[in-house]
């Protein structure tokens, strides 16, 4: 067995897309199923607390950090492999680590019709099973076909009908939300054969779509809140007034080009300011027209009680 290298005192905010966080008292990144089971019996030994990072983005640390030991699934998890079934589908599977956007082109490249939404999404695949992340009217449910995780140091294979699939949630965040801490592996998605060229050109177009309606250039977590049904969150922000609010010029502000993001804006806010400004944003849509704005980004360490 290999012998794992944990880090103490490691500042997360380079780890966040928020580029908020203080330190984790301990750290770590495996290079396989090996390591991980060892990082889990590490915390075992001490006791410690353990959160399982992917690629930050839908994360905001809190300034005091994590106290615990903070496991993140990166690109050495990250491999991506593809083989063509009986029934004509080719199914691909990607470990946790692989970023989405290098998944939804892996599909791209090899012709596959479906993943194209993947590509402008900033988050890792186990993230993304987690949050079941989604675009332009697609979700990570529509692709995959079955998720290892590893639960209690055992290796488990179900189904994507047995993931608990919602709209920005999973079985995975459901058990999160109890306590537990189920570790994604990989996922393996089943995508029909497509016409390349069409696939490319749509992925460059969603990709544009972004770049000119979101503000990729500043730190954020994408969408803060989650779609309340039957509104959209960015158009009752902006019917509040809010759109470009600032609360102080900490850096944290509602994003001028899109109000579903509030952003870092050279990255000199806390974490704390902006989760000031988050329950300002949903206090004050709440009371212009009653819809409670419910946050899609999670917390992660101490916020005074909240997490
Ligand atoms: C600019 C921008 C645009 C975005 N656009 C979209 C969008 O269009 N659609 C969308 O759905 N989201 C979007 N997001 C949000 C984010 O990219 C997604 O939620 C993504 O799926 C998060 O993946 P991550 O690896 O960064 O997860 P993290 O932020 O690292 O973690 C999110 C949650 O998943 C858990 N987790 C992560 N990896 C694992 C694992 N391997 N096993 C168990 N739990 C795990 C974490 O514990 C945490 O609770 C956007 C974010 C940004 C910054």
């Amino acid at each position: 067995m290999s012998e794992i290298s944990i880090l103490e005192n490691v500042r997360l905010a380079p780890y966040s897309t928020f580029r908020t966080g203080g330190p984790a008292r301990f750290f770590t990144e495996p290079s396989g199923e090996d390591e991980l089971i060892e990082a889990f019996r590490f915390a075992e030994e001490k006791a410690l607390e353990v959160f399982i990072l992917g690629n930050g983005s839908n994360c905001l640390i809190s300034d005091k950090g994590f106290d615990g030991l903070v496991i993140r699934i990166g690109k050495l998890m990250g491999g991506i492999s593809s083989e063509t079934g009986d029934d004509g589908l080719t199914y691909v599977t990607a470990g946790a680590g692989c970023l989405l956007s290098r998944f939804g082109n892996y599909c791209a490249d090899l012709g596959l019709e479906g993943a194209e939404f993947a590509c402008g999404i900033p988050g890792t695949v186990g993230g993304a099973v987690f949050m079941n992340a989604g675009a332009y009217g697609r979700e990570i449910k529509d692709i995959a076909v079955s998720v290892r995780y590893l639960e209690n140091n055992e290796i488990k294979e179900i189904k994507a009908s047995e993931c608990g699939f919602g709209y920005r949630t999973s079985i995975f965040a459901e058990k999160s939300g109890k306590g537990e801490t189920p570790v994604i592996l990989s996922m393996k998605a089943a995508l029909p054969k497509g016409d390349k060229d069409k696939i490319l050109a749509y992925c460059t177009e969603l990709k544009q779509k972004r770049t000119s309606s979101q503000p990729l250039d500043v730190p954020s977590a994408g969408s803060t809140f989650k779609r309340p049904e039957g509104y959209f969150a960015a158009r009752l922000i902006e019917d509040s007034g809010l759109k470009g609010f600032a609360l102080d010029d900490s850096g944290a502000q509602v994003s001028p080009k899109h109000s579903g993001f509030i952003v870092n804006n050279n990255g000199t806010a806390t974490a704390a300011d902006i989760l000031k400004l988050i329950d300002f944003v949903a206090d004050k849509v709440y009371k212009d027209t009653g819809v409670r704005l419910e946050r899609e980004v999670r917390l992660v360490g101490g916020f005074g009680g909240e997490g």
